[in-house]
Parts: structure tokens; C-alpha cells; sequence
């Protein structure tokens, strides 16, 4: 089922879901559904999966010399979205990246998802690959999250990269990112609205943010978004700090602000038990907060750790 009918069938319950990483090359299944299983009870009508990119390492062969190659550590989110729909009977999410795409590639990875059933796809542009300084696209590949989201859009109308197809419709509901603290490369906020705005305009039935950790950054948004027309569901993105490295780490990768009073707590922490704990209780008073004020869904970024989602999901639903 699409998202936004979830969302719609809900009557404005909030409802839990949650985003998982496929597993590493050479894991099995089971470590994903070990992710899985503790969170089961919350009932998530929609669980989302990652793509990652391929990176370059340099591989040394015996003569000395260092060979590039280009390497796929999670390589399974199709295949991870198939086994979770396959045994828990929920939708998964694909996230879609341009990134490692040709157009063609991405077309053809569409028509796969549809012949799996699947209904919904998160559009992004993707990450930059850890060797590169900054997002590179792919030769004959999408460049925005917005020329993807035109790709799927089109295919949503029976038109396909090449005129001799079949033209039969896919019918998927897209989804795409938005950042209540603006995205890192933007030069303000409103330039990133007007990009956010173009991505609804072009068909996004959804928006999931970024995480962030101060609910007033999330009304704000909102606020904003519905100023300028973007009338989508906004579904917040989420995550308990869990360890004190997370203080540096979380604003460094997500280019987000921790709050004072949230900062100052961790630093008084004696132990990384305690630290767990004050970011535990934080995050329940943020989603109780979110809860009041109207938010779909509540999603969390388990990152493979579903016990923190499931003490907060616990005292929440
Ligand atoms: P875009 O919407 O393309 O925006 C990227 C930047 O370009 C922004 O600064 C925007 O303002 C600007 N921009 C947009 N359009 C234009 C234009 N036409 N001209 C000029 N500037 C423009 N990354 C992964 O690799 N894999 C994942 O699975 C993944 N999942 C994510 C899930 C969520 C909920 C979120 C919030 C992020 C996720 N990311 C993931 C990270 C994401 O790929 C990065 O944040 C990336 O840097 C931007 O992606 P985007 O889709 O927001 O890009």
C-alpha cells in the first residue's frame, strides 16, 4: 500500500516505522531480521531500507602495485526490501539514489520494483562516495533528487526513456528528503525550500526529514513548508543519541545542531550507560511532544540497533 494511504487509513494516529541498512557483503538475511523482530509489536505498516553507493579501495597485488576498484559494501536493498515484505507482510521502502545509476539502470531497477510489488520509493540524490569531496554524478546518470523524482514521475504516466516501450503505467508513491536544518550544500534555507518545493512539484507524495534533536526546528519547517504550498505528509525523521562520540559525530555527518540543554546533559554523563539513558529520554519527550503536534509518523534511524527504538516505541505507542 502507498505511504500516504497509510497515513490517510490512520485518522491522524501517529504511526511508528522505522529505517534499516542492508547487510554487508558476505552477511546473511538473519542479522536483518534480528534488526527487525524486537520492533514487530509496534506495528510499522512501512519499514525503509538504504542504498549506499559504491566506493573505490585500492586493492594491492604482490608485484606492489595498488589497483582502484570500485566496491559495493551493502550491496542488497532490492533483494533486502523482497525478503522483508516476503516474511513480515509490511511494505518496504527502497531508498533510490542517483548516484551509480545510469538513467537506463534506474529505469530497469523501477521495473524490478514494480514486479515485486513494490508501491512506494524514497528518491534521493545520494551521498558523495567517501573518496570523493563531493557529490559526483554518474555519466548519463540524475544529478538532483528533482530529475529522479521527474524519472519516476514519468514512468508513473506511461513514459518511458525510450518511445518503442510497452508504455504500461508504474504507480509508485515517491517520497523524498527535506531538512529542517537545511541541506549542508545550500547557501540559505529558502533556496533549499525552492528545491524541496520543486521535488513535490515533480510528484513527491511525502517528505522524511532529516534527523534533528530540537522539535522547534521540525514546527518550523513544517510551518514553512506549508507557507509555500508543499502540503505533503512530513514524516520526521529520527534518532536517540546513544553514545557521548555521537556529540561530535552526529552534527559532523548530518550537519545538524544538538541543544545546549541536550549537549550539557551528555557532558555531565559519568558513564556511556548514563549517556544512553539521557538520550533515550530525550528522544521520548521529543516523540510525545511530535505526537501532540500532529506528526504522521514517527521514523526512526535504527542503523542496525533496534533496542533504543524499541524503549522509546514502548513508552510511546
Ligand atoms: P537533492 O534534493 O538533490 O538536494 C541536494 C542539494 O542540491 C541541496 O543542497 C539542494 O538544495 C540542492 N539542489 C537541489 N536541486 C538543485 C538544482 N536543480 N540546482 C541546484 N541545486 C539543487 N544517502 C544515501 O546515499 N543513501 C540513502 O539511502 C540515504 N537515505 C536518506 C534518507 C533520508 C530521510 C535523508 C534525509 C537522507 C538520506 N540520504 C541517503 C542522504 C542524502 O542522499 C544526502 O543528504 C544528499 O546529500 C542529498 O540528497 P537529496 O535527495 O536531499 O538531494
Amino acid at each position: 500500500m502507498k505511504i500516504v494511504d497509510h497515513i490517510k487509513n490512520a485518522n491522524g494516529k501517529t504511526l511508528f516505522s522505522f529505517e534499516l541498512l542492508p547487510p554487508i557483503k558476505g552477511q546473511s538475511i538473519q542479522g536483518i531480521f534480528n534488526a527487525i523482530d524486537p520492533l514487530m509489536e509496534f506495528n510499522p505498516p512501512f519499514i525503509d531500507v538504504t542504498y549506499l553507493r559504491e566506493d573505490y579501495i585500492y586493492k594491492q597485488h604482490p608485484n606492489g602495485l595498488l589497483e582502484k576498484v570500485a566496491y559495493r559494501k551493502r550491496p542488497s536493498t532490492v533483494a533486502t526490501c523482497a525478503a522483508i515484505m516476503n516474511k513480515y507482510k509490511v511494505d518496504a521502502v527502497p531508498h533510490l539514489i542517483c548516484g551509480g545509476f545510469t538513467k537506463d539502470e534506474t529505469e530497469n531497477a523501477l521495473i524490478d520494483l514494480q514486479f515485486l510489488g513494490i508501491d512506494n520509493v524514497l528518491v534521493l540524490r545520494g551521498d558523495a562516495r567517501k573518496s570523493d569531496s563531493s557529490f559526483v554524478p554518474t555519466p548519463d546518470g540524475h544529478a538532483y533528487a528533482s530529475e529522479l523524482v521527474q524519472h519516476v514521475s514519468d514512468m508513473n504516466r506511461g513514459k518511458y526513456l525510450h518511445d518503442d516501450m510497452a508504455n504500461e503505467k508504474t504507480d509508485f508513491c515517491i517520497g523524498v528528503a527535506g531538512y529542517p536544518e537545511k541541506h549542508f550544500e545550500s547557501p540559505n534555507l529558502d533556496t533549499d525550500f525552492k528545491y524541496l518545493k520543486h521535488k513535490v512539484d515533480l510528484g513527491a507524495e511525502f517528505i522524511v526529514t532529516q534527523m534533528f534533536f530540537d522539535n522547534k526546528a521540525y514546527q518550523a519547517f513544517v510551518e514553512k513548508c506549508r507557507s509555500n504550498g508543499i502540503n505533503v505528509p512530513i514524516i520526521p525523521g529520527l534518532k536517540p543519541i546513544t553514545s557521548s562520540k555521537q556529540l561530535i559525530s552526529l552534527p559532523k555527518i548530518f550537519h545538524l545542531d544538538i541543544p545546549l540543554e541536550l549537549s550539557e546533559a551528555i557532558q555531565a554523563c559519568e558513564s556511556e550507560k548514563e549517556v544512553k539513558e539521557v538520550g533515550i529520554e530525550w528522544m521520548i519527550n521529543q516523540c510525545k511532544e511530535l505526537k501532540t503536534m500532529g506528526a504522521p509518523v514517527l521514523h526512526f534511524y535504527t542503523m542496525g540497533n533496534p533496542e533504543p527504538t524499541k524503549r522509546i516505541a514502548q513508552a510511546i505507542f
